[in-house]
C-alpha cells in the first residue's frame, strides 16, 4: 500500500489518521467508480514516488547550473534529464518543465509574447476554449483584449475562413489554439500559414491532446508553433503540473517569463516525476495506449449515440468526446449529478451554440484517458454508454442508482488501478 503514498504511509496512518483516511478513501473512490474526465488519468506509481520523495524540499530558483540556492546539484540532474527527454520526445528545440500547472504555464506565455492590453486571438469559451483563453473572470480577459474564433453551427468543426478573417482584421500578436472540449483534429499548417499571414505568434495551447502527440496517435503541433504549452497530468499520465515547448528563438523569453516572470522555486519532486513520465512516453507501450484511448473514444461514442445522444460533430478523433444530450430530456448538471451518484464521474458540458446557461447545459463531456489506462478496450465501451444512459434517466432513483453503481464496480473491479 505504502508505495502509492510515499514512502511512510505506516507512519502518516499514526501520525494524523483523519489525512490518512482520506487518502485511501480517495484511492478507495478512484477503484471502484467509472473515470471518465477527459482531464485525468492515473499516473504510474514510480511518477507518485517521486512527487511524495525528498526532492519536495529543495529551493532551486533559476535552471539548471544557474541557480540562486546552494545545494542544487542533485536536482539540476533531474531537471536536465527532463528537459532532454521531452526534447526527445517532441522534436522541440527548447522545454521548460517548471511551471506549476496548465494555466500557469498559459501565464508565462501572455507575458513571454504580449503586453497587458494586447490583442490575442484564441477559440471561444462556449465553443470549448479554457479559462486562461480570455475568460473575463481570468487574468487573461481581465489584463487583455481577447478577441474568439469558434466552430461552424453546421458541422461543429473549427472555422478556419472565419479564424483567418477575424485574424486579418483585428491583427493579434498571439493566435492560441486548443480547448478543452474540441473532439476533433486541428489543423496546425493553416493556423500557421494565418499566424505569418498577419503577423501573429502561434501559441498552441495544447493541454489535453499532448498525450496523443506524446504517443504519436495524433500529428503534433511542434514544428509549426512558436510555442507549445500543456499540462502533464492529462492523457500524457505524468504528475500535475504544466510545461512549455519552444522554437529555440524563444527560449530565453519564456525560461525567463517562467522565472523570475511568474513564479518563484520550482516544485522539484513534480519536475522529476515530469522527467518520469516523459520516459514511460518513450515507450512503445505508451505508444499502444494513446491509440487505445482514441479507439476506445470513438467506441464510446458511437455507442452513446446507439442509447440515442448525439456527439457533437458526428465524432472524434482523440481522447475525449462532447455528448449533446437533449434528446434525453435532462440537461448536463442533472445528468451530471445522477452519474455521480451511480458511480461515473463525469462533468456538464456545454456544447456549441447550447441554448442552456453555462452552469446548466444540454451536454457531458466523456473521455478514456483513465479507463484506458486501466486497461479497458473497445469491448467495455458500449457497456459504459449503457451505464451512462441508464444513470441520466433512472439516477434520481436511489434504488436505480444503487443498482447502476454496483454494476459499475463490478466492471472496475475487472480492471483493478494500482492493483494491491
Ligand atoms: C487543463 C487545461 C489548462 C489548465 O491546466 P491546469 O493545470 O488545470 O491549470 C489550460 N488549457 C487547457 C486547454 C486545458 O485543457
Amino acid at each position: 500500500m505504502s508505495q502509492f503514498f510515499g514512502a511512510d504511509f505506516d507512519q502518516l496512518q499514526s501520525q494524523d489518521p483523519e489525512i490518512a483516511a482520506i487518502l485511501l478513501s480517495e484511492l478507495d473512490r478512484q477503484r471502484k467508480n467509472l473515470q471518465l474526465i477527459a482531464s485525468e488519468n492515473f499516473t504510474s506509481p514510480a511518477v507518485l514516488t517521486a512527487l511524495g520523495s525528498t526532492l519536495s524540499n529543495k529551493y532551486a530558483e533559476g535552471y539548471p547550473g544557474k541557480r540562486y540556492y546552494g545545494g542544487c546539484e542533485e536536482v539540476d540532474k533531474a531537471e536536465v534529464i527532463g528537459i532532454e527527454r521531452a526534447k526527445e520526445l517532441f522534436g522541440a528545440e527548447h522545454a521548460n518543465l517548471q511551471p506549476h500547472s496548465g494555466a500557469s504555464a498559459n501565464v508565462a506565455v501572455y507575458q513571454a509574447f504580449t503586453k497587458p492590453g494586447d490583442t490575442v486571438l484564441a477559440m471561444s469559451l462556449p465553443h470549448g476554449g479554457h479559462l486562461t483563453h480570455g475568460s473575463k473572470v481570468n487574468f487573461s480577459g481581465k489584463w487583455f483584449n481577447v478577441e474568439s474564433y469558434g466552430v461552424r453551427k453546421e458541422d461543429e468543426l473549427i472555422d478556419y475562413d472565419e479564424l483567418r478573417e477575424i485574424a486579418k482584421r483585428v491583427r493579434p500578436k498571439m493566435i492560441c489554439s486548443g480547448a478543452t472540449a474540441y473532439p476533433r483534429l486541428i489543423d496546425f499548417k493553416i493556423i500557421r500559414e494565418i499566424c505569418d499571414e498577419v503577423g501573429a505568434i502561434m501559441w498552441v495551447d495544447a493541454a489535453h491532446f499532448i498525450g496523443l502527440v506524446a504517443g504519436k496517435a495524433i500529428p503534433s503541433p511542434v514544428p509549426y508553433a512558436d510555442v507549445v504549452s500543456f499540462t502533464t497530468h492529462k492523457v500524457l499520465r505524468g504528475p500535475r503540473g504544466g510545461m512549455i515547448l519552444s522554437k529555440a528563438a524563444h527560449a530565453a523569453a519564456i525560461d525567463k517569463a517562467v522565472f523570475p516572470g511568474m513564479q518563484g522555486g520550482p516544485i522539484m519532486s513534480a519536475v522529476a516525476a515530469k522527467a518520469i513520465a516523459l520516459k514511460e512516453c518513450l515507450d512503445s507501450a505508451y505508444q499502444d495506449y494513446a491509440k487505445q484511448v482514441i479507439l476506445n473514444c470513438k467506441a464510446l461514442a458511437s455507442a452513446l449515440e446507439k442509447e440515442g445522444m448525439r456527439a457533437v460533430s458526428g465524432g472524434t478523433d482523440t481522447h475525449l468526446a462532447l455528448i449533446d444530450i437533449r434528446s434525453t430530456g435532462i440537461n448536463g448538471k442533472v445528468a451530471d449529478e445522477r452519474c455521480g451518484k451511480s458511480g461515473i464521474t463525469l462533468n456538464k458540458n456545454a456544447i456549441p451554440y447550447d441554448p442552456e446557461t453555462p452552469a446548466v447545459t444540454s451536454g457531458i463531456r466523456v473521455g478514456t484517458p483513465a479507463v484506458t489506462t486501466q486497461g479497458m478496450s473497445v469491448t467495455e465501451m458500449p457497456i459504459i454508454a449503457s451505464l451512462i444512459a441508464r444513470a441520466i434517466k433512472d439516477g434520481a432513483d436511489d434504488a436505480k442508482a444503487a443498482a447502476i453503481r454496483s454494476e459499475v464496480n463490478a466492471l472496475t473491479a475487472k480492471f483493478p488501478v494500482y492493483p494491491r
